[in-house]
Order: structure tokens, then C-alpha cells, then sequence
């Protein structure tokens, strides 16, 4: 999973992460950045400095990767901006060629709030298309094909997000929300992203028929695909 910011793969892939914890598998959250200058107004406000406030996003960004059960690491690239650049996309190529993820997660394409998001996203995109390349010059076998899914941003219609998969996190959602409530430098957000979880577990169960015994609190995730769902059953 590939996040720009030290929140947000708390908010928009929690569940998911802790899902796949809780069976075992291995999930591996990489920060570009701890969301120092763009994300942290609170601190900024209390006056701290800049690498105070590194230091803050970084413990509260581990605390919650924690909390998940997933691994994390931060590249320190810097925020507003986030500038892309063939070092930081080489660093992700061996990050996949080490790791041979089944999934990939990352931010959509679009965000006219937020340049670092989709800057996050491009850049994941093109080290998995390297990393899948059997010339590109680093360690470990070429990447297969593991798919891509977006991850809901935070104002969805203007990203162009429609959900195409909604994923029920029920089983995870206390986790969900106790890795939120590592981040209390967005304080703010807890009960925002809790609703939206209800949200897309009512959405869920809508989808999913009335007759499959959801629980009433289902929570829900939602996730756009990238690239085509490979099958050879339509179900
Ligand atoms: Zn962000």
C-alpha cells in the first residue's frame, strides 16, 4: 500500500489492511511522506517546528500501522509538494520486487484538493509497471500482475471515485478505528471516516441482497479497480 501521507492509509485502507492481517498475510504500508506541511495544521498552530512535527506524524504513523498489524516505511520525500522523481519510483520498484504483493493499493489518479495524492499514485503505478520489467535493473524476480485498487479519497466526486467494490471490514472495524485514534493530529477525522464506513456497509449490504445475513452494523470500504477483474466465471 502506498500512501502520500502519514494518515492516509488509516482512513482509506485500514480495514482492508487489518483484513488481511487478521488471515495471516503480510501488508506493508510505504509513507512518501509524514504530511508534515500539508497535513498536520494542528501542530503547525501549536507551534512546533517542522521536524518536531516530522517526529510526531512518524510515532503516531507507526502507532497505527501497529495497531493494523502491518509493516511500515517511510520514505521522507517531503509534501506540498511531493515531487516525483526517478529515485523515489526506483526505491518503490525494489519495495515490490522484495515484497511480490498480491494487491496494490493506492490513492486515484485525481485529486484537485491534493497534488501529492495523485503524484503518489503515478509514481506507484510506473514502479509497478518497471518493477514487472525482466531488464529493469534491480534485485529480486520481475513483479506479476498483481491488480491495483484505488482507495476512496476524501471528497469522491470530485476524484472521479465510483466505487466499483465495496469490502466488508465488520470483523475489523475496531481496529480500524483504534489505529484512527493513533492519529489524534487529525482529531477531526475519526467520526468522519466512521460514518463513511456505515455508509458503504449500508451501500454494501444494498448490493450484496437482502437475504445473506449481513449484520445490521455492516462497514464497509470502497475501492475502485484499475485495471480489468481476470476470472474465467462470471459471478
Ligand atoms: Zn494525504
Amino acid at each position: 500500500m502506498i500512501s502520500a501521507h502519514a494518515g492516509d492509509f488509516v482512513w482509506r485502507a485500514g480495514g482492508a489492511i487489518a483484513l488481511a492481517t487478521s488471515r495471516g498475510e503480510r501488508a506493508k504500508v510505504v509513507c512518501l511522506s509524514f504530511g508534515e506541511r500539508g497535513e498536520s495544521a494542528k501542530a503547525w498552530r501549536a507551534g512546533r517546528t517542522l521536524d518536531e512535527i516530522k517526529a510526531i506524524r512518524r510515532e503516531e504513523a507507526q502507532n497505527a500501522a501497529a495497531a493494523l498489524g502491518a509493516e511500515i516505511e517511510f520514505f521522507d520525500a517531503g509534501d506540498y509538494p511531493l515531487i516525483e522523481s526517478t529515485e523515489l519510483v526506483d526505491r518503490l520498484v525494489r519495495v515490490y520486487r522484495e515484497l511480490e504483493p498480491d494487491v496494490v493499493l493506492t490513492h486515484p489518479l485525481a485529486d484537485p484538493y491534493n497534488g501529492d495524492h495523485p503524484a503518489a499514485a503515478r509514481m506507484a503505478l510506473q514502479a509497478r509497471v518497471l518493477a514487472q520489467a525482466a531488464g529493469y535493473d534491480a534485485p529480486g524476480a520481475p513483479l506479476g500482475a498483481p491488480p491495483v485498487f484505488f482507495f476512496e479519497p476524501h471528497q469522491p466526486e470530485q476524484c472521479d471515485f465510483k466505487p466499483d467494490l465495496l469490502l466488508d471490514i465488520t470483523p475489523v472495524f475496531d481496529r480500524k478505528r483504534k489505529a484512527m485514534e493513533c492519529l489524534p493530529a487529525q482529531q477531526h477525522m475519526w467520526d468522519y471516516y466512521t460514518d463513511l464506513a456505515k455508509r458503504r456497509g449500508v451501500q454494501l449490504k444494498r448490493n450484496a441482497g437482502p437475504n445473506l445475513g449481513l449484520a445490521h452494523d455492516t462497514m464497509g470500504e470502497a475501492y475502485m479497480r484499475l485495471y480489468p477483474q481476470v476470472t474465467d466465471v462470471l459471478a
